[in-house]
């Protein structure tokens, strides 16, 4: 039988099956797959095939094997720092919810989550919420941002979680597809999964409750489905994508934009920094580039490795 895991608990994978029966399933004996050293070998989003057995009448299942991931998140094991915790698999999109204020949103922090995104293949779509709060100037700048967005390719939509604004248009594009919300705490991501589903009730917030704090706080990401053909994965205590590992040579090739360009670099291993003969730093002094974008990529980039010297390039 095949199914897809909706959660993990332990050993234990709550798994359904396209005709919608849930079976609880286990792992039996060493089980590898694709080389991924995780601490665990099956997540929220696989899909898998498994045996039922029948012992003293319940049906339970022996997972026998993983299809190939699509994506997946993972997040750093806490114990094995070599080893990683794999969040979640086989996700469609990510909504990046964004505030000006209330809490204020950065384009640091959005480019940063795009970039994560980007090395994810995950599709992100930017929901600028709140938009009932904005007077004139915070408008003109959630424009602006969505201007600098959208050309270079990433959907935005304006909307309100409290006044209903738009939410038609986002749960159109959920339909058919498995979504993630993120975002910073207070951005709104459970009142507009609220306006999306008003009987789901998602934990979003459970892990900062009291109990939980001083605690090893495991994340227990969740599948659901929602009353139109959509689903949702929650992932309870994750904000952002956090930073992958990726060399400094990569980063460029998550900014879309600057992946067109670097073709027209005349070095193919441009870094954009003060090499001779760069189309993307031509672009930015045509405004053809933003400069927010350009100066998330450099502070990436410095992320990436502090002693990286740019002067050697110079002319
Ligand atoms: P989360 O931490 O991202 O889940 O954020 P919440 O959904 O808890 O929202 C934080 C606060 O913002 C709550 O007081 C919400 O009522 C409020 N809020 C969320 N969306 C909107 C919106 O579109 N307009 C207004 N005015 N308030 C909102
Ligand atoms: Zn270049």
């Amino acid at each position: 039988m095949t199914g897809t895991v909706y959660k993990s608990t332990g050993s234990w994978y709550t798994v359904k099956t396209p005709n919608g029966k849930f079976y609880e399933c286990r792992i039996k004996g060493r089980f590898r797959i694709q080389d991924i050293k995780s601490t665990n070998p099956i997540a929220v989003g696989d899909v898998v095939e498994f045996d039922v057995e029948t012992k003293n009448n319940t049906e339970t299942g022996v997972i026998k094997r993983i299809e190939e991931r699509r994506n997946y998140i993972v997040r750093k094991s806490v114990n094995l720092s070599k080893q990683t915790h794999i969040i979640a698999s086989n996700i469609d999109q990510v909504f990046l919810l964004i505030t000006i204020n209330n809490p204020p949103t950065f384009s640091s922090f959005i480019d940063r989550f795009l970039v994560t995104a980007e090395a994810y293949s995950i599709k992100t779509i930017l929901l600028f919420n709140k938009i009932d709060t904005y007077d004139e100037e915070s408008l003109i700048e959630v424009k602006y941002l969505a201007s600098i967005y959208r050309k270079i390719g990433y959907e935005c939509i304006g909307i309100s979680a409290t006044t209903g604004k738009n939410i038609d248009k986002v749960k159109a594009l959920m339909e058919g597809k498995t979504s993630m919300f993120a975002g910073h705490s207070g951005v709104g991501k459970s009142t507009l999964v609220n306006a999306i589903e008003p009987t789901l009730d998602l934990k979003t917030k459970e892990i900062s409750n009291q109990h939980m704090q001083g605690q090893h706080t495991t994340t227990f990401a969740e599948m659901f489905d929602l009353s139109f053909d959509a689903k949702i994965i929650d992932t309870p205590g994750i904000k952002g994508f956090g930073v992958v590992d990726m060399e400094k040579e990569e980063v460029g090739d998550y900014f879309p934009e600057f992946f067109e360009l670097k073709q027209d670099c005349k070095f193919n291993n441009c870094l954009h920094l003060k090499e001779p003969k760069c189309a993307v730093k031509e672009a930015l002094e045509n405004d053809e580039v933003s400069y927010s974008r350009y100066r998330s990529y450099l502070q990436i980039l410095e992320g990436e490795d502090e002693h990286y010297r740019t002067d050697n390039w110079e002319e």
